[in-house]
């Protein structure tokens, strides 16, 4: 129920109370008046029927007074008293009527009859007395009747007396009792006006005053303590306290919006942190799949609302594959190529919105395409690579900055990455032949040994030397012998399966690792690449340079040799077979 309604009905019901305790006083007045009336009328009573008694005796007294001493001034007294006794009945008999009860009226009659009486009696013994019949008058005055009729009178004038007094106190008594009912009813209703005044304050003071008071005390505790998710309350009351609650609301709102600029400076600030920390940590990749696992931790945290994928081209393929991926996006990671994506196309961020017309990426899903942003890597004015992102930010602006300059990093990195990657392809393999050079050869023989120690297996090693070759250049020109470098490279190339490694080691000499081939198995391939270099035909410019021989020296480890004694065994065995004549396979001595 509504305070207003509360404090309404507490109103009316004051009022009402009120009202109703003034008309029971009004009506314990009226008892009192009754009572006094009560009072009045037996006073009246009393006096007059007293005064008359009195009367009645002295009337007597005089009337017999005149019969014995017969002297005139006491004639004279008695009918001067007998005019007063007249006077006296008269305003007995007006006050007959006045609240007395039928029993009370008989018997006032009847004491008005028998005075009546005795004043005819006290007349006719003046009467006789007058005439001179003393004997008369002494025997009606002083006769056992007169005395009996006179004890009469008495008698029931107290009585009568008595009765008045009787009922003036049963009224007296019952207007006492109503006036005091009614006052106990007035008091009672006062003291639930002053109750129900009470509670209606307790009440107000409870919902208008304390329970706001703590409420707010608490919101505004909350938000001391950058608490804003305290919901402020509304108190529609024009008071200090919808003042206050007006502030307080005020000051949360301000608050809230300094929270969000500082959370939004905040997740700024980390943003930048993460892509400062990213390009730190691309910088130190030496490897795409370490660039490519840089990527797919950094990106989901720069841009957590976003899913994405990064896509590197494949120069060979000319088509775009899909390298990481993050956040579940939206889509497949099947290939396409460039010319289906409008960044790649146009070189530059693409972002079609609703809003705006725009052309969607054909490699994006036709229903979420207007939702995605693309972000080329360009290194060097030639694209590399593309970053997709699914846009689910509805309320603010993608943040295309970071976007753009994560793009930015990656870019160069991957460039980087491609130039490191050209360059040690280049410090690695032999330009010529397309073999390996002498370079890590140490490390991936030692690795090799290791690894045939753990599977207690073993590893051969050929050095092949072309035969006389420093005549064919002499004979034919350096681009002869570089041919014959390049056929010899390609045939022994051909020979070997994928676990083995071919490397030009020096001039005119080539290396062969065999992992896990022994000294039979190594010399069933040399005998196939003496047999195949010398069955090759060798042409240059259309002139048959001759046949060509290469000679072979073969070592096994650990049968010819002790950990890296490998290449040095192999090299001796080829010295023997130089010696030997050439066009041979030497296999080394075993080791002691
Ligand atoms: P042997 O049978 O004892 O091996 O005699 P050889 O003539 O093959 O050996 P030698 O060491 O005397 O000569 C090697 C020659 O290989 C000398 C050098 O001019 C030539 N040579 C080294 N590297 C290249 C190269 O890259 N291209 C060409 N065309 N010739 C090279
Ligand atoms: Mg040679
Ligand atoms: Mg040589």
């Amino acid at each position: 129920m509504r305070i207003a309604t509360i404090t309404n009905f507490a109103y009316i019901a004051t009022v009402v109370l009120t009202l109703a305790s003034g008309v029971a006083l009004f009506m314990a007045s009226g008892a009192d008046k009754a009572e006094r009336a009560a009072v009045k009328q037996s006073r009246d009573f009393d006096a007059a029927t007293e005064q008359l008694e009195k009367e009645a005796f002295a009337q007597t007294d005089l009337a017999r007074l005149s019969v014995v001493r017969k002297e005139p001034e006491n004639i004279q007294a008695w009918k001067s008293g007998m005019a007063q006794d007249r006077k006296l009945e008269r305003h007995l008999a007006t006050l007959n009527d006045v609240g007395a009860s039928a029993e009370e009226l008989i018997l006032l009659h009847e004491g008005l009859a028998l005075l009546k009486t005795l004043e005819d009696e006290q007349q006719s013994a003046i009467t006789a007395l007058e005439q001179g019949r003393n004997d008369e008058a002494i025997q009606l005055l002083f006769g056992a009747d007169y005395e009996r009729q006179l004890s009469q009178v008495e008698y029931r004038f107290t009585h009568f007396e008595s009765l008045i007094n009787q009922r003036t106190e049963a009224t007296i008594a019952e207007a006492t009792q109503t006036s005091q009912r009614l006052r106990t009813l007035s008091e009672i209703m006062v003291g639930l006006t002053a109750l129900l005044f009470l509670f209606v304050l307790g009440f107000i003071i409870k919902h208008r005053i304390l329970r706001p008071v703590v409420t707010l005390s608490d919101v505004v505790n909350r938000l001391a303590t950058q608490d804003y998710a305290v919901e402020a309350p509304v108190y529609a009351q024009v008071d200090e306290i919808g003042d206050m609650a007006q502030a307080i609301r005020i000051f949360r709102e301000n608050g809230m919006v300094r929270q969000r600029l500082e959370q939004e400076r905040d997740a700024d600030w980390e943003t930048r942190n993460l892509l400062a920390r990213m390009t730190q940590r691309l910088q130190g990749c030496e490897s795409h799949r370490s660039i490519i696992k840089v990527v797919s931790l950094f990106a989901p945290k720069i841009v957590p609302e976003m899913g994405g994928r990064l896509y590197i081209l494949d120069p060979q393929n000319n088509t775009m594959k899909c390298m990481a991926s993050w956040l579940s996006p939206s889509g497949d990671s099947t290939p396409f190529p460039p010319e289906c994506c409008w960044a790649l196309k146009r070189g530059q961020l693409h972002s079609p919105s609703k809003d705006n017309v725009d052309m969607p990426c054909e490699h994006y899903p036709a229903q979420v395409a207007t939702k995605a942003i693309c972000v080329p890597l360009i290194a060097q004015n030639k694209t590399i690579g593309l970053l997709t992102f699914d846009n689910h930010i509805n309320q603010k602006e993608p943040p295309y900055v970071y976007l753009e300059l994560m793009a930015e990093t990656l870019s160069l990195a991957l460039a980087n990455q491609k130039l490191r990657d050209t360059l040690t392809e280049k410090a690695m393999y032999d330009p010529l032949t397309g073999l390996r050079n002498r370079h890590n050869l140490e490390e991936l023989l030692r690795g090799l040994i290791e690894r045939a120690e753990t599977k207690k297996s073993c590893v051969s090693c050929l050095m092949i030397d072309i035969d006389y070759f420093k005549k064919l250049n002499d004979t034919w020109g350096h681009g002869a012998g570089d041919k014959v470098l390049r056929e010899t490279g390609r045939i022994i190339s051909e020979r070997l399966d994928e676990a083995s490694v071919a490397f030009r080691y020096g001039g005119e000499e080539f290396l062969i690792l065999l992992p896990d081939l022994d000294e039979t198995q190594a010399k069933r391939i040399a005998d196939q690449i003496l047999h195949n270099v010398g069955q090759h035909r060798m042409v240059y410019e259309l002139h048959d340079v001759g046949p060509i021989s290469v000679s072979i020296g073969l070592a096994t480890w650990p049968t010819h040799a002790r950990e890296s004694n490998l290449v040095r065994a192999a090299d001796l065995a080829l010295y023997l077979a130089k010696e030997r004549g050439r066009n041979q396979i030497v296999v080394a001595k075993k080791a002691s």
